[in-house]
């Protein structure tokens, strides 16, 4: 879901970027700090308090990135990649290639991000306080950005997963424990609770008329129960891949295709005939792409009989590949995170095989049956 948006840049090589409902929320929240600034300050006019609204939340979203950037860069000093860093309606979210291994980093990692918001908060009370007799302009703005960072390091250091106090929590009980799996348990389960207080508190304010504090409430109450559930839920199916590499599952039969042949021919011949989903695209030895059932679903029904299947695969540069070595848990985690269905497996620069999300499946399935 949080793939998709717009980029604004890289900052220490992390590429950052916009969610769609980033803007949603950008515009609430200048819209009710421009309305609120009016009111507090009458003598303003619209102008300095609509721009004063627009710096406020511009300085907010930069605090919620500086938050997010902590994370970010205490994993990497611990040698994890990270993909992206991306603001969504709820915050910020570091999009991480593999989760921490040791208990103590992923403590550190949690920790940094709510220590930065209060340290920023910290800075902005202090200029609140030390320049707030020079302009009334910097004065409101950082009145409000000092208490909304605190108000952020504490909602944050909420211990529910994945909040980052319910990692700080989970990393606790992991150290103690060396149980990862009964530590998340516990720490999405409280995540879950909390989930489901606010919601309550949410709907109990829409019944006394605070509906819009009500509403928005229950909206992180739902979403952080969501997100608490289905991140145990990956938790238990990783730890059942983990371990398992690709080379034990793929699929190693792939019929190859020649550029030349249309999709209709494709589609009567092989597909409909084997029950494949996907292609490897083949001339002179050499793999060109890869054509699956995605790609001839995107092509209209009348072209098939002329459409070749170099026209409609996906080109091999573009391709999301894994080597035969691949963990399982990885390749699921790419998979879920991309959106797609199946990836090439590639070794030396040729597809050897397929791995699908239905071989997951299936191999997980058994495993969780058997209680193996
Ligand atoms: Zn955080």
């Amino acid at each position: 879901m949080l793939t998709e948006g717009i980029s604004i840049g890289k900052a220490f090589g992390i590429p950052l970027r916009l969610h769609y409902s980033w803007f949603i929320v950008f515009v609430l929240i200048t819209w009710s700090l421009a309305y609120n600034f009016l009111h507090t300050y009458p003598q303003w006019s619209l102008a300095t308090s609509i721009v004063a609204g627009v710096v406020t939340s511009l300085l907010f979203f930069a605090s919620v990135l500086a938050h997010e950037l902590s994370h970010s860069l205490v994993a990497q000093a611990a040698g994890i990649p990270i993909q992206s860093i991306t603001l969504f309606i709820f915050g910020g979210v570091s999009q991480m290639v593999e989760e921490p291994k040791q208990p103590q980093v992923e403590f550190r990692m949690a920790l940094a991000g709510p220590l930065t918001s209060l340290v920023l908060g910290g800075i902005f009370l202090a200029i609140w306080y030390w320049l707030g007799g020079v302009s009334e302009f910097i004065k409101a703005i950082c009145f409000w950005l000092g208490w909304i960072n605190i108000a952020l390091a504490a909602f944050n250091l909420v211990p529910g997963f994945p909040l980052d106090g319910g990692r700080v929590l989970r990393s606790l009980l992991w150290w103690q424990s060396q149980d990862l799996r009964r530590s998340t348990r516990i720490a999405s389960n409280i995540g879950r609770g909390i989930g489901y207080l606010l919601i309550f508190i949410g709907i109990a304010l829409i019944f006394f008329g605070n509906w819009i504090n009500g509403l928005w409430l229950a909206f992180i109450g739902w979403f952080l129960e969501n997100a608490a559930a289905s991140s145990y839920r990956q938790l238990a199916l990783q730890d059942i891949l983990r371990g398992h590499r690709v080379s034990e599952l793929m699929i190693r039969d792939c019929s190859v295709v020649l550029p030349q042949v249309t999709i209709q021919q494709l589609v009567n011949d092989q597909i409909l005939t084997s029950g494949r989903r996907c292609f490897p695209v083949v001339q002179n030895d050499r793999v060109l792409g890869l054509i699956t059932i995605h790609d001839i679903k995107g092509v209209p029904r009348e072209q098939w009989p002329a459409k070749t299947v170099g026209e409609a695969m996906t080109p091999f540069a573009n391709l999301k590949s894994v080597s035969p070595d691949e963990d399982l848990a990885t390749v699921l985690k790419i998979l879920t995170e991309q959106n797609i269905n199946q990836l090439p497996v590639v070794k030396d620069g040729n597809i050897i095989g397929m791995i699908a999300r239905d071989n997951l499946l299936s191999f997980i399935s058994v495993r969780s049956e058997l209680g193996a």
